[in-house]
């Protein structure tokens, strides 16, 4: 079934994801100066495609699928953002996904507009086979859109190199030619970056440790608790427990583990990566979901899904740092009383820029027929995710807002920027 109407017609009480990145927008504005002009221009995508994909099931039956791209802008450069494929994918949440993409890109001084695409599946239960041929066909469909100069998609929630692989497949065969630049998050024998899976969760982590410092919290001994344990929030967690840190708790959609003396992340890491449910984990003790909420830890890290941190639970937390693995997973309201309550939030535009950064340096790699080594690429990595702290945590000072606000006032600068020199055309 279609979702109604594009959110953004929708009225504004509509807290889904694009709500919740509209009042972004709302609270960003009184700092834009005389930019305010422009700023009508991130409130709606610049273009939304919605397909259908019909795939030939194992069984010999046809099922349909629904699939979305969303350019949201490209004032600063192509489109770029990932695919999700996740049964509960929306437009509203593709097109608010792709509206952070743009905003983060800007953070972080990428030079790339924001899009974002997802198929409503849930791909657990599909073949291999019926998988391949979803992407396939997903990705004919946006032969339209994407190119290694137009829009370049990459990786995100249940989506991985072999998809990525099959969708550069895919756009070359239609085009004629080999065209390794439409897509990142490759496999390395096809043009993909080293460094580039575990760069969300590294990249979270420096950021981490960057606002670690000016808490004064030492990494050595920290307690982590972690939501989400795929590929951002499992290697956020190894680069913790390898900076000392304790990993007390960690949630994924099997279930939730506390352990108050540090979770062994590298035999969690393994026993997930052999494909057994995380919850049965053996060292650690099951509790009760909601109870993850309820530990005390020194970074909160949420890298699963939108909207987990909310009005509801956001009087309970007990951290120091909510670090924001994930796109959008606090709700405004909550932001605010997390600020109420002294509670730092390292916002998702920033601290998992690291995924598209590297991203970025694939697809240059991709251009040039060049390849850097992973030494390289980490250091480039880290030193943009330091450069980018610390502006936006000197703006949160001087302008007394938040770190998310502060992140937004210099990204929407930077887009409102280009966008006024680029002129409205005719
Ligand atoms: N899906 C990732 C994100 O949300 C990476 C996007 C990219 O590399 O283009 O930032």
């Amino acid at each position: 079934m279609l979702d109604p109407l594009p959110s953004y017609l929708r009225p504004s009480n509509d807290a889904g994801p694009w709500g919740v990145y509209m009042q972004q927008i709302d609270r960003v504005t009184p700092y834009l100066g005389e930019l305010t002009y422009w700023v009508d221009t991130l409130k709606r995508p610049k273009r939304v495609l919605i397909v259908d994909v019909p795939v030939k099931m194992d069984d010999g039956t046809v099922a349909h699928f629904e699939g979305y791209r969303v350019h949201h802008n490209t004032s600063r450069g192509p489109g770029k953002g990932g695919i999700r494929f996740h049964q509960d994918v929306t437009l509203s949440e593709v097109m608010a996904l792709a509206g952070w993409m743009t905003v983060k890109n800007a953070a972080v001084g990428v030079p790339y507009g924001g899009a974002k695409g997802g198929i409503r599946v849930d791909p657990r239960t599909l073949s291999h086979g019926e998988l391949e041929r979803l992407t396939r066909r997903y990705t004919s469909e946006l032969n339209v859109l994407i190119g290694p100069d137009k829009d370049i998609p990459a990786p995100d929630v249940n989506t991985n190199e072999q998809i990525m692989a099959w969708m550069m497949d895919t756009y070359s065969i239609n085009q004629g030619r080999t065209a390794t630049g439409v897509v990142t998050g490759k496999p390395l024998s096809l043009g993909g970056s080293l460094g580039r899976r575990d760069a969300t969760g590294r990249g979270v982590f420096v950021v981490g440790a960057a606002a670690a410092k000016d808490a004064g919290i030492a990494l050595d001994g920290a307690r982590v608790a972690i939501q989400g344990f795929g590929n951002v929030g499992g290697t956020a967690a190894r680069c913790f427990h390898e900076a000392g840190a304790r990993v007390v708790a960690v949630q994924d959609v099997s279930g939730t583990l506390f352990h108050p003396g540090g979770l062994n992340v590298p035999a969690l890491l393994a026993w997930v990566a052999a494909g057994r449910p995380l919850a049965e984990f053996r060292d650690g003790e099951r509790i009760p979901d909601d109870s993850f909420w309820d530990v005390q830890s020194d970074f909160l890290v949420p890298s699963a899904l939108e909207q987990q941190i909310t009005l509801h639970n956001a009087p309970r937390i007990r951290t120091r740092i909510v670090l924001e693995g994930a796109n959008g997973p606090t709700t405004p309201e909550a932001d605010d009383i997390l600020a109420a309550r002294g509670i730092q939030v390292v916002p998702d535009v920033l601290a998992n820029a690291g995924g598209v950064t590297v991203s970025y340096f694939e697809w240059v790699q991709d251009f040039s027929s060049f390849f850097w080594s992973e030494e390289e690429i980490n250091a480039r990595l880290d030193r943009i995710m330091e450069e980018a702290y610390v502006p936006i945590r000197d703006t949160a000072r001087s302008r007394q807002v938040s770190l998310r606000t502060a992140a937004f006032i210099l990204a929407c600068e930077r887009i409102l920027k280009a966008r006024e020199m680029r002129g409205l055309y005719p």
